[in-house]
């Protein structure tokens, strides 16, 4: 536009706003810039390849939807297994292409532990150790049960591996403290991974790495014996879990407590899906490790700007810097977790995160027990089907948020309108689509408007709720 058109807009503006509701025509998308957030090719997101599923199965254009198929604290007495295993073809049939389990090994905690207190990385519910033979989960054979039936599922796998610490390790005088320290992993009841004072911190090599958790024995990777039976060793826990028992991909856990190089280390040498859990909200520092580690990272930045946005009545916020934004081949987005759980506006962020880029989650608690499953199906469908191409930001104000992804390989994409107000909205706004009819694929709008020759539609999303438009085919 000329800038004596824009003066003149902008007088039309200034007239019309004093007369109507800030939701008429002409305040519509065009007097916001269009954003384009990302630039790339449009790929979806890649969550990897499993050996065990046919090479054939495709979740969708616009990629899948992990699952993390546990919270804090599930039910103990080792059943845990089962119920995933009995979840995993409904899951299936919605869209969910892997799910991520908890740490699946023998812990200090025995029956009782959640598995973030590792022992004996090769007990899997197997052996009489910490007190149990099978986990809080179940036994290794509900275990492999499981993975098998999620594979012919198409689902893929995740492991959540505890690589920065230990415990439940007996006592041992150690050198290099001068005390006493749980550090002696001789007896662990597989065998496998026999560990002293030496493969924790202080030792020989330094003092310490980057982090210890909870004062629990801090695992040094800079020792090669550490390596070779975390990554070299065809018989060590990264190639165990892998080829053996069958898992996809890693999610890390605590990955600030060690250097980067450690998880770059393990993906070159084992392979897979991988995520880390650098829980910060800097997006500078959750870059620097992804492509330092060569993994994905939970984008706990997108996860903050959403709670910003969503529970402070500021959408403006959504334009804000978050991993996704930097890189969406490694972001992986959430709403809540088994550790956090703050947005409260959870169906918002929700079809914010299934209309994004990144690979999104979905917390077992909101999908099976706190959410409304239809509306988070028909969010998983259009994420699988609609989700694709870059995407531009088109409108933001305190209470709506428009955006549009721009499709792929002849994939239309969608327009995505969030309303966080108690009213009915509706805006004009430039699409990629030239006089074809659209539709909200959510049903929450019941129009069938036409594009026009230019692209601009006139859309709306009801009070407190969201709707995600596209071409109606
Ligand atoms: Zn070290
Ligand atoms: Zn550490
Ligand atoms: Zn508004």
């Amino acid at each position: 536009m000329t800038k004596i058109q824009g003066i003149i807009l902008s007088f039309l503006l200034l007239v019309f706003s004093c007369q109507t509701t800030e939701d008429d025509f002409i305040e519509s998308a065009e007097e916001n810039a269009i954003i384009q957030v990302t630039n790339h090719n449009g790929k979806p997101f890649d969550s990897g390849t499993s050996a065990s599923i046919p090479k054939s199965f495709n979740a969708g254009p616009g990629g899948g939807v992990m699952m993390q198929a546990f919270y804090w604290d599930v039910p103990a007495g080792g059943i845990w297994w089962n119920t995933i295993k009995s979840k995993v073809t409904s899951w299936s049939n919605a869209g969910i292409d892997a799910i991520w389990l908890p740490p699946a090994s023998k812990a200090q905690n025995g029956p009782f532990s959640m598995g973030y207190d590792p022992t004996d990385y090769f007990d899997f519910g197997n052996y009489n150790q910490n007190g149990t033979v099978e986990t809080r989960f179940g036994s290794k054979t509900e275990l492999v049960s499981l993975i098998t039936k999620a594979h012919q599922q198409n689902i893929k796998v995740f492991a959540d591996m505890v690589l920065n610490h230990n415990s439940g390790g007996q006592l041992e005088n150690n050198v290099y403290t001068g005390g006493q320290t749980w550090t002696d992993f001789s007896g662990v009841a597989s065998g496998k991974f026999l560990r002293s004072q030496h493969d924790f911190h202080p030792n020989g090599i330094h003092h310490n790495d980057s982090g210890a958790f909870g004062g629990y024995p801090d695992l040094c990777h800079d020792n090669s014996y550490v390596q070779d039976w975390l990554w070299n060793r065809a018989d060590g826990v990264g190639k165990y879990y892998k080829n053996t028992m069958k898992f996809d991909g890693w999610r890390f856990d605590y990955v600030k407590g060690f250097a980067p190089w450690v998880i770059n280390a393990w993906n070159a040498h084992i392979g897979g899906f991988s995520v880390g859990e650098y829980w910060d909200s800097n997006v500078n520092t959750l870059e620097y490790w992804a492509n330092n580690a060569n993994s994905s990272v939970f984008d706990f930045a997108c996860y903050y700007k959403m709670h910003d946005a969503f529970d402070s009545n500021n959408l403006n916020k959504l334009n804000d810097d978050m991993m996704w934004k930097r890189n969406p081949f490694k972001a992986v987005t959430f709403v809540s977790n088994h550790d956090t759980n703050i947005i409260y506006k959870k169906m918002l962020a929700y079809a914010y995160i299934l209309t994004h880029e990144g690979y999104p989650t979905i917390f077992y608690k909101d999908y099976e027990v706190w959410l409304d499953k239809t509306s988070l199906n028909n969010l998983i469908w259009i994420h699988n089907q609609k989700a694709t191409g870059t995407t531009s930001i088109l409108y933001t104000d305190t209470d709506e948020y428009i955006a549009r992804r721009n499709g792929y390989n002849g994939e239309p994409g969608l327009i995505v309108y969030l309303n966080n107000s108690n009213s009915w909205k509706e805006r004009w706004v430039p699409t990629n689509w030239y006089n074809v009819q659209i539709k909200d694929f959510t049903g929450h709008s019941g129009w069938f408007p036409t594009t026009q020759g230019g692209g601009w539609v006139k859309i709306q999303s009801p009070p407190n709720s969201y709707s995600i438009w596209s071409v109606n085919y």
